[in-house]
């Protein structure tokens, strides 16, 4: 499935992701425009040295060619295909690239949107683990939400700022929903940097999952 951002930009050519002079993949393009899964399979293709135009190339057929049993395949896939609602992705979506943040922190939030995260309890679903169980705190499951606002391992990072009481007052079902809910009467400064703390906790979470603690660290950036 493509990225809900991607199917309003009718214009964006495979050339536009490829950096010419270093002959590679434009990584940072590529990241903010696609979600993780499809940014690692597009990086994963090599590029021919050779730089071939672009040419149009139907999908579900090896050869490229259109066929009247693919179309009709692809139809039936459309009907079993979850509805989204890409009317309030889009605008969640611009909201997050009108940060203005770089484009890292706009993948993160985006990430973090779309449940894409690799927390403990994302892993059990798609059965890569059996126990969806916090790794740092052991008090809880790890959702996206627990990993970023509540773990203990982070609420030095949002207490710091006081912003810890005003932040868990939202909607715990989903980051989507918490983001959505912060983004209301917040003006672009205090969103880039509550965006950009959770950054840091989701930055901190990963080191302590290996062992090192970096909270401090995190809060000295974000300024005091
Ligand atoms: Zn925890």
């Amino acid at each position: 499935m493509l990225s809900s951002n991607i199917t309003q930009q009718h214009d964006l050519r495979v050339a536009d992701l490829i950096d010419y002079e270093a002959g590679a993949w434009n990584k940072e393009v590529i990241w903010s425009i696609f979600n993780e899964e499809e940014a690692r399979a597009i990086l994963a293709i090599p590029l021919s040295a050779s730089h071939p135009s672009d040419s149009l190339f139907w999908w579900p057929n090896k050869n490229g060619e259109y066929t009247v049993k693919s179309g009709y395949w692809l139809a039936k896939q459309g009907n079993q295909m979850p509805r989204i609602d890409l009317g309030s992705e889009n605008i969640l979506w611009s909201k997050i690239w009108n940060l203005n943040g770089p484009p890292k922190l706009r993948h993160f939030l985006w990430q973090a949107c779309k449940g894409s995260l690799p927390v403990m309890e994302r892993l059990r679903h798609r059965h890569i683990t059996m126990n969806a169980m916090c790794p740092i705190c052991k008090e809880e499951e790890e959702t996206i939400i627990h990993a970023i606002f509540e773990c203990s391992n982070v609420r030095e990072i949002w207490q710091h700022r006081n912003l810890q009481e005003t932040i868990n007052e939202g909607p715990a079902g989903s980051f989507m929903e918490r983001w959505k809910w912060l983004c209301e009467g917040r003006n672009a400064d205090d969103l880039r940097l509550i965006g950009a703390l959770a950054w840091g906790c989701w930055f901190c979470r990963n080191k302590a999952v290996v062992g090192q603690t970096v909270q401090q660290k995190v809060m000295t950036a974000a300024g005091s």
